[in-house]
């Protein structure tokens, strides 16, 4: 069906109409309509995030969004994830597939490419190249240090946001003129140290309000305003509190400064591994970690049956059983498709 169906009313879709009320904005205007509408975001992960962002991003008339996910929707997503409803969970929809096809209903003449793959070293860099802002839709540090290199290396802005609980954080990131995100953070957190959405829960109030900033933070950006400061604004909203912790470039930072890009340099494939004859993936951790396994246990507990024997986590959830070992390796059964795979340990242990 489109607008000019013979059994309803042809609607008025020129952008002088569509997007009137943005364009009174002092802030937008005309010309930042047009710029708007010939800027092109890349959407990293649609999830929770995600959703919001590229709902956000397609009302507005960004011309050209690209989807980016590996996932498809479960019952548990519908709470935050907007863009999915009962159908996609049932037809087992990939994400970006069924993200595409509500945005193109509610915005018919923007460009929407949706990408049904996990982001990688190996893809990553033609994407991030081809964009004007980067949105991390992402629930994992790995991806976010991946998405950092690359928009470091072809000065690239992205938005990094986070969500767990009731609490969330924005930080803009705009490589040519301020810091990065390792020059906030030296390397990811270890692995399973974090409380993750599927393990500890999240609010979906707070995952709209994040989602709200970063996409103000893409349309300054896009439209170019100026950063007068760099920060990273944390948020409780269940609390009601907020705190801006100010950011500097450090003179030192290895991927900013010494251009120095370890994560797109690693071999995404060794990561990975396919146990034959076992219907099961092997998800190795960048670099060996020392996990407590009563900590990591007593997280997962929240989201599924553990049971720990002093060696290995056994941990079932969503029709998978996972072997979590001390080193941070983890054996995801019950699948052979190490997206998949990754997109579990993703979730659960948030690395
Ligand atoms: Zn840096």
């Amino acid at each position: 069906m489109n607008a000019f169906d013979a059994n309803r009313d042809p609607i008025d879709l020129t952008p002088e109409t569509r997007y009137a009320r943005q364009v009174v904005l002092p802030e937008i205007g005309a010309s930042g309509q047009r710029k708007l509408l010939g800027s092109s975001v890349l959407i990293i992960g649609c999830g929770a995030l995600g959703c919001i962002q590229a709902e956000l991003l397609a009302r507005a008339g960004v011309g050209k969004l690209v989807i980016a996910d590996r996932d498809v929707p479960t019952i548990h997503n519908l709470q935050r994830q907007f863009l999915f409803d009962e159908d996609d969970v049932a037809a087992k929809l990939p994400k970006a597939v069924a993200a595409a096809r509500k945005l193109k209903k509610i915005n018919s003449t923007i460009n929407i490419e949706e990408i049904v793959m996990d982001i990688t070293p190996d893809n990553i860099e033609g994407l991030v190249k081809a964009s004007d802002v980067i949105l991390d839709g992402t629930d994992n540090f790995e991806t976010r240090f991946l998405i950092n290199d690359a928009a470091v290396k072809y000065g690239k802005p992205w938005i990094y946001g986070g969500v767990q609980g009731t609490m969330g954080m924005v930080l803009p990131v705009c490589p040519v003129s301020g810091p990065c995100l390792l020059c906030l953070l030296s390397e990811p957190p270890p692995h399973a140290s974090l409380p993750t959405c599927d393990t500890h829960g999240v609010l979906n109030t707070i995952v709209a309000w994040i989602a709200s900033l970063q996409v103000t933070e893409a349309f300054k950006l896009l439209l170019g305003y100026n950063f007068p400061v760099y920060s990273m604004n944390v948020f409780d909203l269940w609390k009601g509190t907020f705190r801006s912790v100010p950011v500097k470039r450090d003179g030192n930072c290895p991927t900013c400064v010494q251009r120095h890009f370890e994560y797109l340099e690693a071999d995404a494939g060794s990561r990975t591994l396919i146990l034959c004859g076992r219907n099961a993936v092997q998800v190795s951790p960048a670099l060996p970690q020392n996990l407590s396994l009563d900590v990591v246990g007593e997280r997962l507990s929240r989201a599924g049956p553990v049971s720990i024997n002093g060696r290995v986590i056994e941990f079932q959830t969503e029709g998978h059983r996972m072997i979590i070992f001390p080193d941070g390796r983890v054996i995801v059964g019950e699948t052979k498709d190490p997206a998949i795979a990754r997109s579990l340990v993703a979730k659960y242990l948030g690395n």
